[in-house]
């Protein structure tokens, strides 16, 4: 269990914090827009250490985008985004984003392509479809990133490699190519290569949903064992199992806005708001 399972912080809460205490991602007041649909509407979330967070809603909710806008495929309108300091020791958060003019909810002011480019490396993300290299082996799609972004040595990526193959239950298929894998080992494979950056939190976008039934438990599986590990995770699911018993903190999206957030148990088993239990009552 992680050490540390702090709630999300209320707005402009910035007091000190030690590295191992400060949130791995900050996101606060957090707008977007899609020509007249406002998709996110002033969603605040702050994951610390080793937390797993799921994030559920219905289609359409916002629960894309939000990642979207976390991994910088997307830019804010309006709010800030920081990521912590890499290790214990290293002052200061890295921002995204600011809130122009000291307005935390002014206008969005991304910073120079240097602090995006350090923001990077600091998040890894699996999508749905498993976006491997469909021309690269497994052992390559893992290494690319580490030798080509990170500029590492290649013996130490390799062997970190081989090790998150065996891990990642991929042993024989180092040589393979994506379409030489089930739908599950590629996305296992995608959950290796994530990892091979050595990233601070790992954001999923419904990892499981585009597999059979039988190939999701070996993936739930996986990131059962990472969180386990303390890996810091953002989920995105239809998964409600998972959510309830992998997740410590569940977080309920509909209409661009958080509706209600706790731990787990209280949002799965005794969800405050109609919405909610509207909605969860759709999987029961
Ligand atoms: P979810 O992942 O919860 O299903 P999304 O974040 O994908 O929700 O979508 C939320 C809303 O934003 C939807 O109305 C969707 O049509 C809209 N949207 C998402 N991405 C774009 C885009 N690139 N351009 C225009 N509208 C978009
Ligand atoms: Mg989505």
């Amino acid at each position: 269990q992680p050490a540390a399972k702090v709630a999300s912080q209320p707005a402009g809460a910035a007091a000190p914090q030690s590295a191992s205490q400060r949130p791995v991602v900050r996101l606060e007041h957090a707008r977007k827009a899609f020509g007249g649909n406002q998709v996110l509407n002033d969603i605040s979330l702050s994951v610390s250490p080793g937390e797993v967070v799921a994030i559920i809603g219905p289609s359409g909710g916002g629960k894309s985008t939000l990642l979207r806008c976390m991994t910088l495929l997307e830019r804010l309108d309006g709010g800030g985004l920081w990521y912590g300091g890499f290790s214990a020791g290293e002052d200061g958060e890295l921002a995204v984003a600011r809130p122009a003019s000291g307005d935390p909810r002014g206008r969005a002011v991304y910073g120079d392509k240097g602090a995006l480019a350090q923001a990077r490396q600091r998040f890894g993300l699996v999508f749905q479809s498993f976006n491997l290299f469909p021309h690269m082996s497994v052992m390559r799609n893992i290494m690319d990133a580490p030798l080509v972004v990170q500029k590492r040595e290649r013996a130490e990526v390799e062997r970190q490699a081989r090790g998150l193959v065996q891990k990642m239950g991929l042993a024989g298929c180092e040589d393979k190519v994506p379409c030489q894998l089930s739908g599950g080992q590629q996305q296992r494979a995608s959950i290796a290569r994530a990892l091979a950056m050595n990233p601070q939190v790992l954001y999923f976008d419904e990892p499981t949903s585009a597999l059979d039934p039988e190939l999701t438990g070996e993936v739930l599986k996986v990131l059962k064992q990472l969180a386990a590990e303390d890996t810091t995770m953002i989920v995105v699911t239809h998964e409600m199992a998972f959510a309830r018993d992998v997740a410590d903190r569940v977080v309920f999206m509909d209409g661009g806005v958080i509706v209600e957030e706790g731990p787990a148990e209280q949002v799965m088993d005794a969800p405050a708001h109609e919405r909610t239990r509207e909605f969860l009552s759709r999987f029961s």
